[in-house]
């Protein structure tokens, strides 16, 4: 067998195993969370910190704004500033998984996706004393067995997501896309580190500045909600649905 048919295989199962069902699962939204139907809240979530020289930042702009948010934190990030998840935590904001390293589904095996799960949950649960109930996977990349090997985590994705890792969009378009995206029952992701591939180290200082001005200028009814609030809102409404059909 030719090297070429070789390197075309292991593309065409690379591909099956990866990019493939992340595609699909993403259109079709096959066990994952995007966003709600539920009138006046939204939720903000942001993923890969805590960072010490951001997130304490973040904490402080919400706490000023009265906004709980949610934070899919990176394990090993959440054992090296246990302080930082502790007065996440304290702040009544929800804490939900993002691997214990910051890797790709598309490079791990189901057992390795468990296992990232399942240190990361166990880290906070350690610091916080309660286990995670919801995972957002790095880049939002899934693969062919992720629903299963995340088991029992939530996977939730995102109605918005704004390219704030790059410093230079800049403070007025990060803005600008942030009043944009806000509407009822949508979730919106922003990252309040830099330190993974293909983050610019400074750009949690420019969605700071945004998210800030954001907040003073926005004037509608939405407010800001853990995750839980959707998510709780959706099952309830499943649930009532299937009420009706079993009478
Ligand atoms: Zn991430």
């Amino acid at each position: 067998m030719s090297i070429l048919l070789i390197l075309l295989i292991l593309v065409c199962i690379f591909a099956i195993y990866s990019i493939i069902p992340t595609l699909v699962i993403r259109a079709f939204s096959i066990g994952i969370f995007k966003s709600a139907h539920i009138k006046n809240k939204a939720a903000l979530t942001f993923d890969d910190g805590p960072n010490p020289s951001y997130t304490p930042r973040l904490l402080d702009l919400l706490k000023s704004h009265g906004i709980k948010a949610t934070f899919f934190v990176v394990g090993e990030n959440a054992k090296a500033y246990p302080e930082i998840i502790s007065r996440m935590h304290r702040e009544g904001h929800t804490i939900g998984t993002h691997h214990y390293r910051h890797i790709s589904n598309w490079l791990l095996t189901p057992r390795e996706v468990k296992e990232q799960c399942r240190l990361a949950a166990e880290t906070i649960e350690m610091i916080t004393g309660k286990r995670p109930v919801y995972y957002r996977p790095p880049w939002g990349h899934l693969n062919l067995f992720v629903n299963w090997a995340s088991r029992p985590y939530k996977i939730i994705m995102w109605s918005a997501i704004l390219g704030d890792w790059r410093y230079k969009l800049g403070k007025d378009k990060l803005k600008q896309r942030l009043h944009k995206s806000l509407h009822e029952g949508a979730v919106i992701v922003l990252h309040d580190s830099g330190q993974n591939i293909g983050a610019d180290q400074l750009a949690p200082e420019m969605m700071l500045q945004a998210l800030e001005e954001f907040l003073q200028e926005k004037n509608d009814k939405i407010e800001f909600v853990p995750i839980d609030v959707l998510c709780q809102h959706e099952e309830s409404k499943e649930s009532l649905i299937e009420d009706n059909l079993n009478k």
